[in-house]
């Protein structure tokens, strides 16, 4: 299971073997906090610019899960690789592994002592090590992509809660990731902002982002996601096409939870 690590090029940030869209490959995975357990033996697969959705009930452990995906967590038993690189791997370079992981939180988690701007740069210069120039090349272009070019200079606290998961999103795009986390993205926002934050996630899915996605937003899911995924009590109970998983679930739990949230 150990492997060695590949010897980046010189000259290219990204040679390292998380080039561009990365699938994301869970096996096994268990994860326990003392005597509870919350993950119990998960497996799921994300094809390189798939999107899965992730839906279950609140404490079923989907939050665990995305947390194990870049190590915010520590499994205990369970393999998860990300493109050909091994996270799990007790020698993994958890920091290079993490460049190349966007996540985004229900809440937000900008920087609010920096400008909007200074939020998408300060990873980039500090992580990557680009200049500051080319730092703020790249975030002002990733400002214009989620429509906020214009707030660049402005503060966290300046914006709607839509905006600022907008800025959220552009600091993740601005550090190239080959993977995207979303945990509950829309989830905190005022339902008149959610639509702007979505149209930003189907246009990343439209560009071949790989994005595993735990999200109430069954319309969107329905309309995004290559799978869904449903999670309870800390297994997959079942898993397939949208139209299937939403439109026409086999397993009770799975219907029971829908006819909750749709
Ligand atoms: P979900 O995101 O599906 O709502 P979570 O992954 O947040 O579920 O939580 C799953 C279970 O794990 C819950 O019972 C929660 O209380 C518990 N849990 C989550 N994080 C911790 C932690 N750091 N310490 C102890 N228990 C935790
Ligand atoms: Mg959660």
């Amino acid at each position: 299971m150990s492997t060695q690590s590949p010897t980046p090029r010189p000259g290219r940030e990204h040679a390292d073997g998380l080039t561009g869209a990365a699938s994301v490959v869970i096996e096994g995975l268990h994860k326990a906090y003392g005597s509870l357990e919350v993950l119990k033996g998960i497996s799921l697969t994300v094809g390189a610019g798939q999107v899965v959705c992730l839906i279950g009930p609140s404490g079923s452990g989907k939050s665990t899960l995305l947390r194990c995906v870049n190590l915010l967590e520590t499994p205990q038993q369970g393999r998860i690789t990300i493109g050909d690189f091994d996270v799990t791997d007790p020698e993994a370079d958890v920091d290079r592994m993490r460049r190349h992981v966007g996540m985004v939180f229900q809440q937000f988690n900008l920087f609010p002592h920096l400008s909007v701007l200074e939020n998408c740069t300060v990873a980039q210069v500090k992580v990557l090590k680009r200049d500051r120039a080319e730092a703020e090349r790249i975030a002002r272009g990733n400002l214009e992509r989620v429509g906020l070019a214009e707030k660049a200079d402005g503060f966290p606290d300046q914006l709607s809660g839509g905006q600022q998961q907008r800025v959220a999103i552009a600091r993740a795009l601005s550090m190239d990731p080959s993977l995207m986390l979303f945990d509950e993205p829309t989830s905190a926002l005022d339902p008149e902002t959610v639509g702007d934050v979505l149209a930003i996630m189907r246009n990343l899915a439209a560009e071949g982002m790989t994005m595993l996605v735990v999200t109430h937003e069954m319309e969107f899911a329905r309309d995004v996601a290559d799978k869904v995924v449903f999670m309870d009590g800390g297994v997959v109970v079942e898993e397939g096409p949208a139209a299937e998983v939403i439109g026409n679930p086999r397993e009770p739990r799975t219907q029971a939870f829908l006819s909750r949230v749709l």
